[in-house]
């Protein structure tokens, strides 16, 4: 059973590495943000007192995100393992992840922590353009994201434009934020001996999966 938490700052390619490991081990991606929101939709009393505290600006309970999680990875499609993304967030939470894998007699799992610089980081945003005709994405400081011909849509040659949804202040903030909240999270699986690093540099999201692959089949 492959269960594996992905930590990585913005820009280091979450993303895709989660889609390709999701498609060649067969394994869904959860994200909590998706599993409040799937509980909300079943318009239930739990989800309702979800919303309601959402709604108030309310953080919502580790033992309700504790419940959420069990349920979903004791399901059948999870018999293979999963992808956590956004959870845990803190040695609190991981604790009490440790102990929910305990109890259903899970392995400890896998912990991959995707390891960008900042500045890299930052140019692989600002370097990201997207075809506002098919909304292809490129990024010019990846080889094989680059497009083939310069500022052309390889697929309906219509113009590219740069994504400019993050400006570099915002950018920094958010990255910074980031590493902060889980410094200590990664400290902490990395004296239980579960952390596995992989540095991202200017590497393709092809050779990064390659690097995971070696990590999920030791
Ligand atoms: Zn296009």
């Amino acid at each position: 059973m492959k269960n594996i938490i992905f930590i990585a700052p913005p820009a280091a390619g979450k993303g895709t590495q989660s889609k390709l490991v999701s498609e060649a081990y067969n394994i869904p991606h959860i994200s909590t943000g998706d599993l409040l929101r799937d509980e909300i939709a079943k318009g239930e009393a739990l989800g309702i007192s979800i919303k309601e505290d959402m709604e108030k600006g309310n953080l919502v309970s580790d033992e309700v995100i504790t419940t959420l999680l069990r349920n979903r990875i004791t399901s059948p499609d999870c018999q293979n393992g999963y992808i956590l993304d956004g959870y845990p967030r803190n040695i609190n939470q991981a604790k009490i992840y440790n102990q929910l894998l305990d109890e259903l007699n899970y392995d400890k799992g896998v912990v991959i922590f995707f390891d960008i610089d900042r500045d890299l980081a930052l140019k692989r945003t600002i370097s990201r353009i997207i075809c506002p005709n098919c909304g292809s994405s490129y990024n010019l400081l990846v080889a094989d994201l680059k497009p083939k011909e310069d500022n052309i849509c390889d697929r309906c040659h219509h113009q590219l434009k740069t994504r400019s949804d993050d400006t570099e202040e915002v950018f920094i903030h958010r990255f910074d934020t980031y590493i902060n909240s889980t410094k200590e999270l990664i400290d902490y699986y990395n004296e239980l001996g579960l952390l596995h690093k992989i540095e991202v540099g200017t590497k393709s999201a092809n050779e990064i999966f390659e690097e995971v692959k070696k990590v999920l089949n030791d």
